[in-house]
C-alpha cells in the first residue's frame, strides 16, 4: 500500500489541556431492537447495565425515547436519561491495588468489551501492537490519551505481558507526536519487555496492515488502540465500565480547537452551544475527520464509541468542476482501484474509503459519493 504525507494546516491546533463536560443535562442511549428493561421515570444508577455492554454514564431517571443520529448518519432510537447530578453508583467497588495480581479469569470477569476480551484470551500471541497514532488530521484523541495516561498505559501492557510467553508490547507513534515520546521515554527503562517505535507522519500509517508490515511481524500478535489499553487499564484497576470517552472538536472555522472528555450518549450539540457560539450552518462539518468522515446532519449527533470528533470548517469556495481525466486519483489509490471508473460510469469499484482521491482530485469532485453511493456526502 502507497503511503502518503497530507497537506496539514498548522495552524489548527488543539489546546494543551481536555476540556472536561461531564455533566450534561440528558444522556441517548440506543436501543437497536432490544426491549426496553426500565420503565419511564425508573431512576438508574450511573454505571447500571442497561444492555449488555452498555452501562449508564449517569444517574438519573428514564425520561422517554426519542430519535438520535450516529457517526454514520443513521437514525435510531434512543433512550433518554436525565441527569440528577448525583452521580450515584450502584457497588461502590475498591480499586485494585495491583494490576499485575490479574489472571484470565478477571479478564474474563472484568473486561466490559466482547471485541476486547475476545483479542486478549489469544494466548500464543507473541507480540501486543499498541497503535497510539490518530489516521485523521487535527484528531487527537489517542495522542492526548497517552499524554494524560502514560504509566496507567505501560502498567496496563506490563501486567498483560505474563499472559504471553516470551511476548513483547509496541507501542507505535508518530515521530513528531514530541510529548508522548517524551512521557514514554522517562518511564520506559522500567519496562524490558516493552519498546516504542516511531513513524513518519503518514496518511494510514497506525492501519494494522501498515503497522505489522513496518515491524516485519511474523508471529502471532494481539493489536490495540491505546485508548484500548486505557479501557482494559479502567476495567482492571477500577473494576467499573468505562463510560466516557475523549472526543476532538477542530477545524479553522474556530478559535479554540480542543480534546473533550465527554460522557458516552452526550448529544453534541450540547457541547457544542456551550462551548462555542457559532452559526453551525455557516461551515462544512465533518463527522469523524477531514478524510473518511461524513457531511451529516449534526442537530441529534450523540456521542458513542465510534464518535471521533468533528471539523468546523469555513466554507470552501471551490465547487465541483468536470472530470479531466488526470488519472490522481488512480495514481494516489493505495489499493490501485479506479474511482474515476466509478464517477464516469456510477459503477462500484473497490474501495476502503480512505477518502485520498477526493482529497486528490484538482477538480474537487466527491468521489466518494460515486464510490460509496453516499447520499451524505
Ligand atoms: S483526479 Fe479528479 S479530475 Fe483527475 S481523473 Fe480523477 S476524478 Fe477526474
Ligand atoms: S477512497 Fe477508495 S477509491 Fe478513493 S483512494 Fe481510497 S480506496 Fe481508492
Amino acid at each position: 500500500m502507497k503511503l502518503i504525507k497530507l497537506d496539514k494546516n498548522y495552524d489548527i491546533k488543539v489546546k494543551s489541556q481536555v476540556t472536561h463536560f461531564l455533566t450534561p443535562d440528558f444522556i441517548y442511549i440506543p436501543i437497536e431492537n432490544r426491549p426496553l428493561p426500565f420503565k419511564r421515570n425508573q431512576e438508574i444508577k450511573k454505571e447500571e447495565s442497561i444492555f449488555t455492554d452498555v452501562f449508564s454514564p449517569i444517574s438519573g431517571n428514564i425520561i422517554g425515547v426519542s430519535n438520535g443520529t450516529f457517526y454514520d448518519g443513521q437514525t435510531k432510537k434512543c433512550l433518554v436519561l436525565k441527569n440528577n447530578y448525583q452521580e450515584k453508583v450502584k457497588n461502590r467497588v475498591a480499586t485494585r491495588k495491583k494490576l499485575s495480581t490479574i489472571t484470565i479469569e478477571n479478564i474474563k470477569n472484568e473486561i466490559k468489551r466482547a471485541d476486547l476480551q475476545e483479542k486478549l484470551l489469544h494466548l500464543d500471541s507473541k507480540h501486543l501492537i499498541v497503535c497510539g497514532i490518530d489516521e485523521e488530521p487535527y484528531i487527537a484523541n489517542e495522542v492526548f490519551i497517552q499524554k494524560e495516561n502514560t504509566k496507567e498505559i505501560l502498567e496496563t501492557l506490563d501486567a498483560l505481558l505474563k499472559f504471553y510467553e516470551n511476548a513483547t508490547a509496541h507501542i507505535i507513534i508518530k515521530n513528531i507526536d514530541s510529548e508522548n515520546i517524551e512521557s514514554y521515554s522517562n518511564f520506559l527503562g522500567t519496562y524490558q519487555n516493552i519498546e516504542l517505535h516511531l513513524v513518519d507522519d503518514y496518511y494510514m500509517i497506525g492501519e494494522e496492515q501498515n503497522i505489522i508490515k513496518s515491524l516485519h511481524i511474523k508471529e502471532e500478535y494481539i493489536y490495540l488502540k491505546a485508548s484500548d489499553v486505557y479501557e482494559i487499564y479502567y476495567n482492571l484497576k477500577k473494576r467499573k465500565p468505562i463510560v466516557e470517552k475523549y472526543i476532538t472538536i477542530t477545524g479553522d472555522g474556530i478559535a479554540n480547537p480542543q480534546v473533550f472528555a465527554v460522557k458516552l450518549g452526550t448529544k453534541l450539540m450540547d457541547i457544542l452551544t456551550v462551548n462555542y457560539d457559532l452559526d453551525f450552518t455557516k461551515y462544512d462539518l465533518y463527522v469523524n475527520g477531514l478524510m473518511r468522515g461524513k457531511k451529516i446532519n449534526i442537530a441529534n449527533l450523540i456521542v458513542t464509541k465510534e464518535f471521533d470528533g468533528i471539523l468546523i470548517m469555513n466554507k470552501k469556495k471551490k465547487e465541483p468542476k468536470e472530470c479531466i481525466r488526470c488519472g490522481k486519483c488512480i495514481e494516489i489509490c493505495p489499493i490501485h482501484s479506479n474511482p474515476m471508473m466509478a464517477y464516469l460510469t456510477h459503477k462500484k469499484v473497490p474501495c476502503i474509503e480512505c477518502g485520498l482521491c477526493s482529497y486528490i482530485c484538482p477538480s474537487y469532485i466527491h468521489l466518494r459519493k460515486y464510490l460509496i453511493g453516499d447520499s451524505n456526502e
